[in-house]
C-alpha cells in the first residue's frame, strides 16, 4: 500500500508507504541478515551471488524471494549489485544502536569542570538512556539529554563526559539546522522570554524547538544559537575557548555571555561576549536564528 503525496511543489515527488507495511518487511531473520551483510561493506554494492554467500542461504530461489521483499525500501539494485538505501542504513544503525547495551547504566562519577552555580564538583551518570550532569553539592544545576545506549561501550569511562557533550553539540547542530534528531523531519525554533532569568548566566530567555512531524522537542539557553554561530565560535577560539572541546557547561560560566532582550514584538535577544578588550554581539530572533553578528573593540 502506498500513496503519492502532493507537497505543493510539482518537482518534489514523495511516495509514502504505511509504517505497518514497511516494518512488516523486516519481520524475518533472512531479511535482517541481508541488511547486516550489506552493512559489512557500506561503500560497495554486492553482487547477488556474493550477498547470498554472506548471508549463508543455499537456496537461490528462497534467497531471491526475501531480497525482492526488501527492494526499493531498504535495498537498492544498481548496475554493480545491491546496496542499502537510506532507510536500510537507518535500520542497520538502529540494530547497532540498540544492541547489547539496552539496559546500560553508569554510576555517578566526578568529571572535569565545576558547577556553574556554586563551583562544586560536577558528576556525570547514565541511566534510562539519559546522560545526566549534576552538581555534587547544590541542587540548582542539572543537565540531562538522551544519549544512544549503543554508543556507550564505544568509550572508556573517563572519555564519556566529553562524548556526552560532543553528542549534545552534534544533536543541537542538527536542530539549529532545522532537522529533527528523532525522525529527520523539519524542526522550527522559537525564542521564549522567561519571567525569571536563568540562575547560571542570568539569561532572560530560552530557545525551544519542535518537530512538525513527530513532535520531538528540544530546549536550551537563549545564548546557545549564538554559541553555535561561526563568528562567535571564532571569536571565543581566539580568546582561548574551544567550543568543540571545552565542556559546554563550563563555557556559559567561563566565557560569561551577557544577554538582554532588545525587542518584544518581535522578541529578540542580544548576546554579547567581552574578551580581552574586544566584543562580539549576536542577535537571536523570534525564530531562534542568529540574524546579526557584530565584532568590535570593547
Ligand atoms: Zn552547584
Ligand atoms: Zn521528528
Amino acid at each position: 500500500m502506498s500513496e503519492t503525496s502532493e507537497t505543493g511543489d510539482a518537482a518534489i515527488a514523495v511516495d509514502r508507504q504505511s509504517p505497518e507495511a514497511v516494518f512488516a518487511l523486516l519481520g524475518d531473520d533472512i531479511r535482517l541478515s541481508i541488511v547486516s551483510a550489506l552493512g559489512e561493506t557500506p561503500d560497495e554494492a554486492v553482487a547477488f551471488g556474493d550477498l547470498r554467500e554472506r548471508v549463508g542461504v543455499s537456496d537461490s530461489g528462497q534467497f531471491n524471494y526475501h531480497l525482492r521483499k526488501l527492494r526499493d525500501t531498504f535495498v537498492r539494485k544498481t548496475d554493480a549489485g545491491y546496496e542499502l538505501t537510506y532507510a536500510g542504513r537507518q535500520v542497520l544503525g538502529a540494530m547497532h544502536a540498540g544492541t547489547y547495551t539496552a539496559n546500560a547504566t553508569v554510576d555517578p562519577f566526578p568529571v572535569e569542570g565545576a558547577c556553574p552555580l556554586c563551583g562544586a564538583e560536577v558528576l556525570a551518570a547514565y541511566a534510562d538512556e539519559t546522560a545526566t550532569l549534576t552538581c555534587s553539592d547544590c541542587d540548582g544545576w542539572e543537565n540531562t539529554f538522551t544519549f544512544p545506549p549503543g554508543s556507550l561501550d564505544q568509550f572508556d569511562r573517563e572519555e564519556l563526559p566529553g562524548a556526552f557533550d560532543r553528542w549534545m553539540g552534534h544533536v543541537f547542530d542538527g536542530v539549529v539546522a532545522g532537522f529533527c534528531y528523532t525522525c529527520t523531519g523539519r524542526m522550527t525554533g522559537e525564542l521564549v522570554a522567561d519571567d525569571e532569568p536563568d540562575r547560571v548566566a542570568g539569561v532572560p530567555a530560552h530557545v525551544r524547538y519542535e518537530c512538525g512531524r513527530c513532535g520531538s522537542t528540544a530546549r536550551a539557553s537563549g545564548v546557545m544559537p549564538a554559541l553555535f554561530h561561526p563568528a562567535v565560535q571564532g571569536f571565543l577560539y581566539e580568546h582561548g575557548f574551544d567550543t568543540r572541546t571545552d565542556p559546554s557547561w563550563s563555557l556559559v560560566d567561563t566565557a560569561r555571555p551577557d544577554a538582554e532582550l532588545v525587542g518584544e514584538d518581535p522578541l529578540r535577544l542580544r548576546v554579547r561576549f567581552d574578551q580581552g578588550g574586544e566584543t562580539v554581539e549576536a542577535t537571536v530572533d523570534a525564530t531562534a536564528s542568529v540574524t546579526e553578528v557584530q565584532r568590535r573593540p570593547a
